[in-house]
């Protein structure tokens, strides 16, 4: 069967800056002398996971499953806690933490050692809201809805840091319900642009045709969220690979 379409790529898409920097990374550490592990999944992408361990850069889940060599710390960051822990392992570290990450990291940090009671507004399970966790002291909250500020008791000073792939429009939201909270607020936007791009393009790709493909880790949260966005506007498939596409999807 052939189906003839129209193709349209939204303006920005691929990888960002902060997973092309960790890859590279990652590729210019493997070495065939020194075991060479990124420590969880370099990327949520299971492709190109794959590919970096036929380079001979292999996962790990845990700092405690390496005696030695290189490890690399995926572009979502970890608390202070791992870098220590490796750094008493006698380990290598190659620091892929993206460095959008790291300024929400160091703003968690700095607020709470200023006195701040820190809320993070992101997702409570994604590793780099974890380690922005850590990064506060392990002090803390963590919201991801407007629902879930009433937890957010009145204090003297609130800081509030967002994960760095956060919807911008949710969190402008979250934080509007916060500002009664406190007379002392500071408010570290930590969103980083390539999300709000990539999600302003998937969008304005969605508004102008009948389906939306969506391409990356089903594991991926940035990748999910573009396919949430996209679903309000068109029907839209998250897919990983071509070999997914069902020619029915393409049917007037
Ligand atoms: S913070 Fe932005 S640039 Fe960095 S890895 Fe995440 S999406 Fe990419």
């Amino acid at each position: 069967m052939v189906i003839k379409m129209n193709v349209i790529l939204a303006q920005n898409l691929g990888f960002c800056y902060g997973v092309k920097r960790a890859i590279k990374l990652a590729r210019d550490s493997a070495s065939p002398s020194v075991r060479t592990c990124t420590l969880g999944p370099i990327i949520h992408n299971p492709q190109m996971v794959a590919k970096l361990a036929a380079e001979g850069v292999t996962m790990v889940d845990d700092l405690s499953e390496m005696q030695e060599g290189t490890v690399i710390i995926r572009s979502h960051g970890v608390g202070p806690q791992v870098y220590e822990a490796a750094a008493a392992a006698g380990l290598e570290v190659v620091d892929a933490t993206c460095p959008h990450v790291k300024k929400a990291q160091m703003a968690a940090h700095d607020l709470a050692a200023e006195g701040y009671d820190v809320v993070i507004v992101g997702e409570k399970c994604h590793p780099e809201v974890k380690s922005i966790l850590e990064w506060s002291g392990s002090t803390a909250a963590v919201i991801e809805s407007v629902e879930e500020t009433q937890q957010v008791k009145a204090c003297g000073k609130l800081g509030i840091v967002a994960q760095t792939t956060f919807s911008g429009e949710k969190f402008r939201l979250i934080v509007a319900t916060l500002l009664d909270r406190a007379n002392d607020i500071k408010i570290a936007r930590t969103i980083c642009t390539a999300t709000d791009q990539r999600q302003e393009a998937a969008l304005a790709a969605a508004r102008q045709v009948d389906k939306m493909l969506v391409i990356g880790g089903k594991n991926s949260g940035n990748t999910t969220r573009l396919a949430q966005l996209c679903a309000q506007v068109c029907p839209t498939e998250h897919i990983e690979t071509a070999a997914e596409l069902q020619p029915a999807w393409f049917l007037a």
